[in-house]
């Protein structure tokens, strides 16, 4: 009999977009950002936590974000996606998952995105409990190209890396491969 730590890992996939309206506050990352348009939506619409969500639902083989929270309660009308990511973290520790890390792009035309991503970062660290230095976010411009180059929309693509250490106790190696 010997006693051996399997390290399980998975991997999650998540994406967003939502239309830039006239009237609408701006939220990417959890951030305020001076535009003349917001994402519209029933929450705060803010694609970047929205993706990064269903890239650890995904992972965690838990479904996706509106499973979780209905864009038709109205609970969730006009809620922070902080609240969206904090469940997201009791999910991941309640089923003792941790983050790898996480990494995302955000497609938009404008604004430009450099001078927020570090104040995104720290969003992200606090509301999902990620290490900043495990947190990656990249932004593009759509080239001109479609919706969100006519800056009528912006998306976010984002991947998660989870992992947990289970001590399993088998006979053999050939056991644990089995
Ligand atoms: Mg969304």
């Amino acid at each position: 009999m010997t006693s051996t730590f399997i390290n399980f890992m998975r991997t999650g996939i998540g994406y967003d977009i939502h239309a830039l309206k006239k009237g609408r506050k701006l939220v990417l990352g959890g951030v305020a950002i001076p535009f003349n348009k917001g994402l519209a939506g029933h929450s705060d619409a803010d694609a970047l936590y929205h993706a990064l969500v269903d890239a650890l639902l995904g992972a965690m083989g838990e479904g996706d974000i509106g499973a979780h929270f209905s864009d038709t309660d109205p609970a969730f009308k006009n809620a922070g996606s902080a609240l969206f990511a904090s469940k997201t973290k009791a999910l991941l520790k309640r089923k003792g998952w941790s983050v790898a890390n996480v990494d995302a792009v955000i497609l938009a035309e404008l604004p430009k995105m450099g001078p927020y991503r570090e104040a995104m970062k720290k969003n992200i660290a606090r509301d999902f409990g990620i290490a900043l230095d495990r947190i990656g976010i990249k932004a593009k411009t759509n080239e001109g190209f479609g919706a969100i180059g006519k800056g009528d929309a912006i998306a976010c693509w984002a991947t998660a890396l989870i992992e947990k250490s289970t001590k399993s106790e088998a006979r053999s190696t050939k056991q644990i491969r089995n």
